[in-house]
């Protein structure tokens, strides 16, 4: 055997005694960090998630690494080693020569060479990934590779029993449950409730939960500000708790306990004056409570948004699908004449988005219309016509939400009368397990599934249009006629 399959081996050996030890998940995988680093002379490993956008990294677990370079700035999974979001182990030989570090200044401080890393891969969804960082530039072999995916795999394998047995002794407390909770789905796990087991305070995990409730991302201690330095080195550092890339803004949470407080202010008012870009914010419960109902979010008083039972979409998220539609859209319809038509009132806020994302001269018209009955039954009725004559213009149709389809293909035949170029429909959500009318659907911003939905628009009896996100409802608010 040569000397690597030894070291490999070794590796193994204290990786799977770590796995199938007692120890908490987070010294379990310090210790397959510890032994991956080994095993591949390296300077050190970091085992990161992915956050729930698949946007950014979160460090979990790591071994060799200063706290500076762990926490050098946010990780962003699409600039730094993009193809390992491909599923494939990337290699770098030398990080001075290369362009897909996101970080080459921290990674010459650290004295760091070369990287190899590897996707975490739960049943064939990239979950995260695992980077090992070379002492100097390295041509990692096939050997290398093969070892670090076998090691991915067993982080991947060893999340996933973790988070059973979350859900396991989470069932064996039983709650209360609605309705809709007790639908026969398996619960999925999730990468945030494995996150959860990396915060070092309670309210940190309560925050957290908010933020998934709210399906706000963040990302847990990703960076770490030098404040104080001696003789060129750093004496003192903040970790700010999470970052919101959202709203781009750090929070360092706090209890009401004063000297806490005090300390907490000194580091934050240096790390303003250290870096004005930053936007910072000490907060403590009211606070951040506070700071989500100012962003729309009606957390005020602790409770969760009256009515809502869970975020379907979150309002970032509403927002980069709304541009790539609109981009999409100033495409499509380059050189022509384009009118959008609405139907009021739902479709008020995907409408105003949407046009100011799109790129090309255009007219707006809006209908109003009333329904009566329900499914196949239903008969509508226009209140409100165009004011717009749309003969040989093209006609864009915006809606909202497109359910059985019967409001949709009534429109669509009163506006075929009037002798369009061209007739199209862009739906922001489309609950297409409804449809009784095939109606064509040009642009779709999200397939969803049955569930009554609000905000963003849409509203019951009146009421959440102006939320911004879109979120179901507890189902015992809606009434029966509406759940047929
Ligand atoms: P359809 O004729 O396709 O069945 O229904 C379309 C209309 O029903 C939509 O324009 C909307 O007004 C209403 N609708 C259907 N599903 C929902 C929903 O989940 N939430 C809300 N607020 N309205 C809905």
């Amino acid at each position: 055997m040569d000397d690597s399959r030894i070291k490999y081996a070794e590796a193994f050996k204290y990786i799977a005694k770590a796995t199938n030890s007692s120890l908490p998940l987070t010294k379990v995988l310090n210790s397959i960090a510890k032994n991956t680093t080994k095993a591949l002379r390296a300077a050190g490993c970091a085992i990161m998630l992915l956050s729930p956008q698949k946007e950014h990294l979160n460090i979990i677990a790591a071994h060799g690494l200063s706290d500076l370079y762990l926490r050098k700035g946010i990780v962003n999974a699409r600039k730094s080693l993009p193809d390992i979001l491909d599923g494939k182990v990337v290699t770098i030989f030398d990080i001075s020569q290369d362009e897909q570090t996101q970080y080459p200044e921290a990674a010459e401080t650290e004295k760091i060479g070369s990287i190899i890393g590897a996707p975490l891969l739960q049943k064939g969804d990239i979950i995260g990934e695992v980077r090992v960082y070379g002492k100097e530039p390295k041509h990692f072999s096939k050997g290398d590779a093969d070892f670090l995916t076998t090691v991915a795999n067993i982080i991947a394998v060893t999340l996933e029993r973790n988070n059973l047995y979350q859900m396991l002794t989470k069932a064996e407390r039983p709650e209360k449950t609605s309705r809709r909770k007790k639908s026969t789905e398996t619960p999925k796990p999730t990468p945030q409730s494995l996150r959860q087991s990396i915060f070092g305070h309670p309210s940190e995990e309560e925050f957290a939960k908010l933020l998934d409730f709210y399906r706000l991302e963040w990302l847990y201690e990703p960076r770490s500000f030098p404040l104080a330095w001696e003789n060129g080195k750093v004496t003192e550092m903040f970790t700010p708790d999470f970052y919101l890339p959202d709203l781009d803004l750090y929070i360092e949470l706090t209890t009401l306990k004063q000297s806490l407080v005090t300390e907490k202010n000194r580091k934050v008012r240096r790390l303003q004056e250290l870096h004005p870009e930053i936007n910072i914010k000490l907060l403590n419960k009211n606070d951040y409570l506070k700071l989500l109902a100012k962003y729309g979010y009606r957390a005020a008083g602790g409770a969760k948004v009256e009515g809502i039972n869970r975020v379907l979409l979150s309002h970032t998220q509403i927002q980069r699908r709304v541009q790539a539609l609109a981009e999409q859209i100033s495409r499509d319809y380059a050189g022509r004449q384009l009118v959008l038509i609405g139907v009021l009132k739902g479709v008020i806020c995907f409408m105003s988005d949407l046009m100011q994302h799109i790129s090309l001269p255009l007219a707006i018209d809006f209908m109003a219309i009333t329904s009566y009955g329900s499914g196949t039954e239903s008969a509508v009725k226009i209140t409100k016509d165009l004011d717009t004559d749309i003969a040989n213009l093209h006609v864009l149709m915006v809606e909202d939400i497109v359910d059985t389809g019967m409001t949709l293909n009534y429109i669509l035949g009163h506006l075929s009368s009037f002798k369009p170029a061209t007739l199209r429909v862009c739906t922001l959500l489309d609950k297409r397990i409804r449809r009784l009318a095939d109606v064509p659907l040009d642009y779709i911003g999200f397939e969803i599934p049955d569930e009554f939905v609000v905000g963003y628009g849409l509203d019951y009896h009146g009421e959440y249009r102006n939320l911004p996100f879109i979120g179901g409802l507890e189902p015992k608010l809606i009434e029966e006629e509406q759940l047929k």
